[in-house]
């Protein structure tokens, strides 16, 4: 099965597709995680991305369609995979829909989860993940069961990414709109496009992810 989460910053596309990880057992691939990973490793990519990153805009089409491209080569993909935080941009989910045709792979559903502008200031300043095993976690929607220990794996240290602040917050919401959301009708018109609504607790919008998948 391979899916695309859609939709702006802080909108819980991260939770889910961890949770349809482990339901499912196929990928998931998160072009976000990959970066940060880039730049904490000093790499070209990271070094040229660590300041884009930081201001809220986007990395550019170029590097992240190389990176994609090999990341669905990759074993654990075989099952297939869910993409969280591409395509970004008309021309990635143009570059998609070629490195799907070459591969013979299809996607199975694109599923948007909305979520108003003014609720994601507060997802995005209270989100923390476990720095060992990367579970992620909110102040108020979604603490660690017993405060400072991860519930997966027991660690005690945490991370905060550098762009969630409130000033970043706003460029990213800006990038979404102008040049994310435009992929919308390229997914609509090619059928298999869901909203689900992203306002909803964390166990309902699962909830409602797994009746759209039930359903196809
Ligand atoms: P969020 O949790 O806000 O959805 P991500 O972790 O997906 O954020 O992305 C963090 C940053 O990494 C973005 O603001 C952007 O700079 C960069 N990035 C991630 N994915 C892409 C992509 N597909 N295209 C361009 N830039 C990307
Ligand atoms: P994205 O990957 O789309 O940027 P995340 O999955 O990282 O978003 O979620 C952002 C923050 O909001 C995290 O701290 C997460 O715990 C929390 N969160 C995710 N989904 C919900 C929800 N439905 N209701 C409340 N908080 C949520
Ligand atoms: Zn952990």
């Amino acid at each position: 099965m391979n899916l695309i989460l859609l939709g702006p910053p802080g909108a819980g596309k991260g939770t889910q597709a961890k949770r349809l990880m482990d339901r499912f057992g196929i990928a998931q691939i998160s072009t976000g995680d990959m970066l940060r990973a880039e730049v904490a490793a000093g790499s070209p990519i990271g070094r040229e991305a660590k300041a884009v990153m930081e201001s809220g805009a986007l990395v550019s089409d170029d590097i992240i369609i190389r990176m994609l491209g090999a990341r669905i080569d990759r074993p654990d993909c075989a099952k297939g995979f869910i993409l969280d935080g591409f395509p970004r941009t008309v021309p990635q989910a143009v570059a998609l829909d070629a490195l799907l045709a070459e591969k013979r792979l299809k996607l199975d559903a694109v599923i948007e989860l909305a979520v108003d502008d003014a609720a994601l200031v507060e997802r995005i300043s209270g989100r923390f993940t476990c720095k060992s095993c990367g579970a992620g976690y909110h102040d108020k929607f979604q603490p660690t069961r017993v405060p400072g220990v991860c519930d997966a794996c027991g660690g005690t240290e945490f991370i905060r990414r550098p762009d969630d602040n409130a000033a970043t917050v706003a460029a990213r919401l800006e990038a979404y709109h102008r040049q994310t959301a435009p992929i919308i009708p390229h997914y609509r018109a090619q059928g298999r496009f869901f909203t689900v609504d992203g306002m909803a607790s964390i166990d309902a919008v699962s909830a409602e992810i797994a009746g759209v998948l039930d359903r196809l």
